[in-house]
């Protein structure tokens, strides 16, 4: 008898909010048992479990115990598993929850950003080989060493679930990995804004890390990372209907497809300008050290040519750093002796991504072009291999994601594009 297909399936917060949701979940784990698969479930916490609990820790302390925090947040995932684990058992399926050191998962030892170091799946096997549908709590693991952090619950860092997913999914060489959430894909951009938006059937690894990167949420940047490393291909797809999701995958295609495949826009972006910074070596390290230890993700920065010995360094932050970015850069201001300290909040970021930019001219002169027919000013540029971004006002974003996703006809369904040789053979 050849062996079943495994399946790992992953099911986010808001497909677990309430107790009808998780029996909604629990059906649609039973349809995929009933066809034969052997099935390993992820679950995040249900809702805004995590949210809650954080907020119940902060109304306790400002300054919480990093490894308290870590036993506290990993309860929300031991919920959600047991409870889909008793959902499944009303259906009559035989399944078990286990926790994410039940399953075998070890992490290093930084709580509440801990990387999965390894997975020994023994225990995951032996209840598969039961006939176990095997429900895992997503977003945590076991400290490996025995240390005095050893064995200690870690938690995976927000969004973590998923990376959990594809790390089994490919440590049990799954056949397929399903994130189900609530929206049925990826698409082009965000249909809220777009009402033309459209759902891409599949989209390349690094086209996916480059739209999340940019603000497009659907996904745990590292946990696409995961599945292209280890080359798991991941469907996203809606919990909520049942439709085609989007697959992320190599796509052998996408030189062929000479096209930008979508937009992605964030508004959680601050810009920082120093003006008058002193042009001397070590100043940008200066600036740039102490932000990074302070964890705060600088994203484009660009420093004017120098005049009379002094430059203009402008950056961009997540907004929610901004605050905690001005306490650092103050007195930094004060000791390398620049102007002034300027910040604006109420700007945002668009990008167009796509392989197809690679090594083709004129995608930003098309991008540019666009958004100064809008009306929209650009107040930074910066680029990948695949990628263009802008710094736009915020109050301009809506505008420039219609614009754009109009020019580059992202509404129409790609087709790829003909090679010469693939045609004559
Ligand atoms: N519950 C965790 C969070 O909200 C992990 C997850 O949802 O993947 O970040
Ligand atoms: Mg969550």
């Amino acid at each position: 008898m050849p062996a079943a297909p495994l399946v790992v399936q992953k099911f986010g917060g808001s497909s677990l909010a309430d107790a009808d949701r998780i029996r909604r979940v629990a059906r649609r784990i039973a349809r995929e048992r009933a066809s034969g698969s052997e099935l390993v479930v992820v679950v995040s916490a249900m809702g805004d479990t995590t949210d809650e609990l954080l907020g119940l820790a902060a109304a306790i302390t400002d300054t919480p115990d990093e490894r308290e925090l870590d036993m506290l947040l990993a309860t929300g995932e031991h919920q959600s598993a047991t409870l889909v684990s008793m959902a499944l058992h009303a259906l009559g399926v035989a399944a078990i929850s286990l926790s994410g050191p039940q399953a075998g998962i070890t992490t290093d030892g930084r709580y509440g950003k801990a990387r999965i170091a390894s997975i020994q799946p023994d225990r995951v096997r032996r209840e598969l080989d039961g006939g176990k549908v095997v429900i895992v709590a997503g977003f945590q693991g076991r400290a490996e060493g025995d240390d005095a952090a050893g064995a200690d619950i870690t938690t995976l860092g927000r969004g973590g679930s998923d990376t959990t997913a594809v790390a089994l999914a490919a440590r049990l060489r799954a056949t397929r990995c399903q994130i189900f959430t609530d929206v049925r894909g990826i698409y082009t951009a965000d249909p809220r804004i777009v009402a033309d938006a459209r759902q891409l059937p599949v989209i390349g690894y690094e086209e996916m890390l480059e739209l999340a990167g940019q603000g497009a949420q659907v996904m745990q940047t590292r946990a696409v990372e995961l599945g292209w490393v280890n080359d798991v291909v991941i469907e996203v797809l809606s919990s909520f209907e049942d439709a085609p999701g989007t697959l992320i995958k190599e796509d052998p295609l996408v030189e062929q497809r000479n096209k930008v495949r979508g937009l992605a826009h964030d508004r959680n972006v601050a810009k920082v300008t120093l003006v008058e910074v002193p042009d001397r070596p070590g100043v940008a390290a200066h600036v740039f050290g102490p932000l990074a230890e302070a964890g705060i993700n600088v994203d484009m920065i660009v420093q004017n040519i120098g005049h009379g010995g002094a430059t203009d360094l402008s950056f961009t932050i997540p907004r929610v750093e901004l605050a905690k970015a001005k306490r650092i850069l103050e007195p930094i201001a004060r000791e390398l002796g620049f102007r002034e300290l300027t910040t604006d909040s109420s700007v945002a970021k668009v990008s167009i991504v796509g392989a197809g930019i690679q090594n083709a001219p004129g995608y930003a002169a098309r991008m540019f072009g666009t958004l100064a027919d809008a009306g929209v000013n650009i107040e930074m540029i910066s680029t990948s291999e695949i990628r263009i971004t802008t710094i736009i006002a915020e109050d301009a974003l809506e505008t420039a994601v219609r614009a754009l996703h109009a020019a580059f006809e992202l509404e129409r369904p790609e087709t790829a594009v003909a090679q010469p040789s693939a045609a004559a053979g």
